[in-house]
């Protein structure tokens, strides 16, 4: 595929932060034994550009997804709120 192009782009935003720099939980934000396999899971935005989030291990993963998958329900909620709300009379 079109693996040049996506690393030039990359290495403009991206790696501001730390080029060789020790990854960080998403979860705990704890850094990570690169030496060592962990869990990475790639998220692609509304905006069609993709985040990596590294994780120490499969329970900060798992603790991550039911994190993200409650703020969704809690936003869903928020919405269903307001609707009932403009109900009372
Ligand atoms: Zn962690």
């Amino acid at each position: 595929m079109n693996e040049d192009t996506d690393d030039r782009e990359s290495e403009d935003s991206t790696t501001a932060a730390s080029p060789m720099g020790t990854p960080v939980c998403s979860h705990c934000g704890s850094p990570i034994e690169t030496t060592d396999w962990f869990p990475i899971v790639t998220e692609t935005t509304e905006n069609g550009s993709v985040v990596l989030h590294s994780f120490c291990d499969e329970a900060c993963q798992d603790a991550w997804n039911r994190q993200q998958s409650d703020e969704q329900q809690q936003s869903e909620r928020r919405q269903s709120e307001s609707r009932q709300e403009t109900n009372v009379e």
